[in-house]
């Protein structure tokens, strides 16, 4: 069993430590991740200039790019080895409903789908405490990927893991949810920098809109693991007819 583990938070953040440790003696381990933060990179490769990648130390590396390149170099020939699952995290902050779409976290996930098993992206919930539970989301990683490694998923999947910012006794089980999505985002924040000039930040997300029930919001604010089992394919089926009709002038 060869495990691929990457995240978008860089190779020395504490989560992908987190989640390095929390997978020994799973199987062999090799970290492929940035060089440094690149949250928000979603699905980018990096295509205008060759992508550059160093060893820190054995069985970790770190890339001159996005997360995206990092596992698309790790699995189509950095190395002479195919990977059976690529885990990405434990990203600090959580990746719920919207946040999806621009998570480097997901998409170092999403990379890896070709791969025979799984891909799962883990990501910590932000809860505005200073503590970060890391090793309770760990734990998590470690029985998800336990639990693929006794029973793969046909077709292969994209699970989306979201944990509480809890300590593990206050975790209340997991649940399998779908994505909420979340209100606008706050505006943009506009700052002078130390020439006088006008840049913008970008603001933060906003709050869960459709936080109903079985959504990984409602899941994760009431301390329940939240899966989401993702797809790549964006196709809104159900407007198929509709648009069809209205091309044709109907
Ligand atoms: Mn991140």
């Amino acid at each position: 069993m060869r495990i691929l583990i990457s995240n978008d938070d860089g190779y020395r953040a504490k989560g992908i430590q987190a989640l390095h440790q929390a997978l020994e003696g799973l199987g062999e381990l090799t970290i492929v991740a940035p060089d440094r933060n690149r949250s928000g990179a979603s699905n980018s490769l990096t295509l205008d200039v060759p992508v550059r990648v160093g060893k820190a130390e054995p069985g970790t590396f770190f890339v001159l790019g996005t997360p995206t390149d990092c596992v698309h170099l790790a699995i189509s020939g950095l190395f002479d080895v195919d990977y059976d699952l690529v885990v990405s995290g434990i990203n600090d902050g959580e990746n719920l409903g919207d946040d999806t779409l621009y998570s480097g976290t997901v998409a170092a996930a999403m990379e890896g789908r070709f791969l025979g098993k799984a891909a799962v992206a883990v990501s910590l919930q932000h809860d505005g405490t200073r503590e970060r539970h890391f090793a309770t989301a760990g734990h998590f990683a470690r029985l998800i990927v336990e639990r693929l490694i006794a029973a793969p998923i046909q077709p292969t999947p994209i699970l989306s893991v979201n944990v509480p910012n809890l300590p593990l006794d206050q975790i209340k089980g997991m649940r399998v949810t779908r994505l909420g999505n979340r209100h606008r985002s706050e505006k943009v924040i506009r700052a002078t920098d130390p020439r006088g000039r006008t840049v913008y930040w970008i603001g933060p997300s906003g709050a869960g809109q459709d936080a109903g029930e079985e959504t990984d919001f409602h899941a994760v604010a009431n301390g329940y693991v939240s899966v989401t089992p993702l797809s790549v394919d964006l196709t809104r089926h159900s407007e198929i007819g509709t648009v069809r009709g209205w091309l044709a002038g109907q």
